[in-house]
């Protein structure tokens, strides 16, 4: 599953990203964005209810997003195409979209002296070589997956 994010979701694909799902930006005007479409095929994922419509006339698959909240956006996404929770295992580099490959912590440069003397988790990205840890942040990566648990409950009782 591979999706194709419009600018105005950059920061849900960066999300969908950690989830472990391989997304892309693309930058241009709703015909170059329905050919980058078409071309990867990738799944289309907009909140731009024209360029949904023109995907729709094209038979392009896309995902029409209209909420406010992250959460409920990937909440959406997931739920529609049956998509887990990859985090950390599966996790794709937030900036560029490279996989990430597990790493010795000491092997690396920058990473924090705690998280090297406790052994945790390290990463290296093989597309742009930025480094990732398990580190304090990652109480806030979990608040948000919650939320996006909490949400897909809610869809699920809407059904
Ligand atoms: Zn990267």
């Amino acid at each position: 599953m591979r999706f194709l994010a419009d600018e105005m979701i950059k920061k849900t694909a960066k999300w969908l990203r950690l989830l472990g799902y391989d997304t892309e930006f693309f930058t241009g005007n709703d015909t170059a964005v329905l050919n980058e479409a078409k071309r990867s095929g990738r799944i289309l994922l907009t909140k731009d209810e024209e360029l949904a419509e023109r995907a729709r006339a094209a038979g392009i698959p896309f995902l029409f997003l209209k909420q406010e909240r992250l959460e409920e956006d990937l909440a959406i996404i997931m739920d529609k195409y049956d998509l887990k929770m990859g985090f950390p295992e599966k996790t794709r580099c937030p900036e560029c979209n490279g996989e990430l490959e597990g790493k010795d912590c000491a092997s690396l440069e920058g990473i924090p002296d705690d998280v090297v003397a406790e052994k945790r988790r390290c990463w290296k990205c093989t597309g742009c070589g930025k480094n990732y840890w398990e580190g304090g942040h990652w109480k806030n990566i979990k608040k948000v997956l919650e939320k996006i648990e909490e949400q897909k409950i809610i869809l699920s009782k809407k059904k």
